[in-house]
């Protein structure tokens, strides 16, 4: 990949270029593919709330935006995860195409992977197993993938992307390995990488980079993710959780796991992950009223887009990108 090019200052120049018109169009395919997909599967498709008195605190080194809602501050939705958990009252199966916004920090606008506004695919199943919704995420990839080659053919011979690419991908299920296969892989490649810890940008970059499929990292160590992701009782310490990763260095696709949803455990992990219980008054009082057992995850559907278009910078697929730390008027 190249180096860091940040978008042009001229947005209509950006929104001419035949290369944004036909990585637009393959974002586009993606969404009807993920939603054709999981209507056929019996979900039903919610509208995320976009503001709200707390928001997914499990955001890796990113501020929360505020904003001022009559007097009281609320958070701009860093990801939808609670109102997932809620929203199965209604419905077994539920999804949601959403923005989230992350004040990412400045020095992440050259990773290539970080915008402040994003969307997510969101999904969240109840009473289903980590497994399961990896399965599932892998069906949408795939979904998408098979949708996007044949339909924009043209679009993607555009954008230099060979799709030879994705054989291995529609091929044979993506590759599991645990967390701790992950870490000792990382260090193999020598890059520091405590085994109690989430993989650092540089690990992640190095195995995905070597990847030549997508592939799931299972079972993050308790400390590096927010308190919904849900403890294993046969591996204290350890959580029911997964990421997605695409091959060729581009990164994270997806994130996802089985939920907490007891009461005190959630109010204990909480605590351990330093967030105060008083500030999730709606959540909690409706988690003690009882929310049911719950699996999902989310793709970031920008980062998903790169990948599938072979983009060296993921402002690249967005029609009006905002880089972290670039303030224009
Ligand atoms: P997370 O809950 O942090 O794992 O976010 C879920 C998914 O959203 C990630 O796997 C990424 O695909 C995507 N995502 C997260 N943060 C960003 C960002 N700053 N810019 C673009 N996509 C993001
Ligand atoms: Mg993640």
């Amino acid at each position: 990949m190249n180096d860091h090019r940040p978008p042009p200052n001229d947005i209509a120049t950006h929104l001419r270029a035949p290369r944004t018109r036909a990585a637009l169009l393959v974002q586009q395919r993606i969404l009807v593919a993920v939603r054709d997909t999981l209507l056929r599967e019996g979900f039903v498709e919610l509208s995320a709330p976009l503001v709200g008195p707390v928001t997914d605190p499990g955001v890796r080194g990113a501020k929360q935006a505020d904003v001022d809602y009559y007097g009281t501050t609320y958070k701009i939705m860093t990801s939808a995860i609670l109102y997932k958990q809620a929203a199965l009252l209604s419905f077994d199966k539920i999804f949601s195409i959403a923005p989230n916004v992350r004040l990412e920090p400045p020095e992440t606008a050259s990773t290539g992977r970080h915008l402040v506004e994003f969307h997510q695919i969101d999904v969240e199943v109840a009473d289903a197993t980590a497994e399961g919704v990896m399965e599932l995420a892998q069906t949408l990839v795939r979904a998408a993938v098979s949708s996007v080659l044949p339909d924009l053919a043209e679009e993607l011979e555009g954008l230099g992307r060979d799709p030879a690419a994705f054989v291995e991908l529609l091929g044979r299920p993506f590759d599991r390995v645990d967390h701790a296969a992950a870490v000792a892989r990382v260090v193999e490649f020598g890059i520091d990488q405590r085994a109690t810890a989430e993989i650092s940008w540089p690990g992640e970059r190095a195995l995905s980079g070597k990847a030549t499929a997508p592939f799931f990292i299972t079972g993050y160590p308790k400390g590096s993710r927010g308190f919904y992701d849900r403890e294993s009782t046969r591996r204290p310490g350890f959580l029911r959780n997964f990421d997605l990763l695409a091959p060729e260095g581009y990164g994270e696709l997806a994130s996802g796991g089985e939920r907490e949803h007891e009461y005190q455990r959630i109010i204990a992990r909480m605590r351990e992950t330093g967030e105060n219980p008083a500030k999730y008054g709606w959540y909690l009082d409706l988690v003690r009223d009882g929310i049911r057992p719950s699996a999902g995850f989310g793709i970031g559907l920008e980062r998903l887009t790169r990948y599938l278009v072979g983009a060296d910078e993921v402002w690249e697929v967005c029609a009006f990108p905002k880089l972290p730390g670039r303030v224009t008027r």
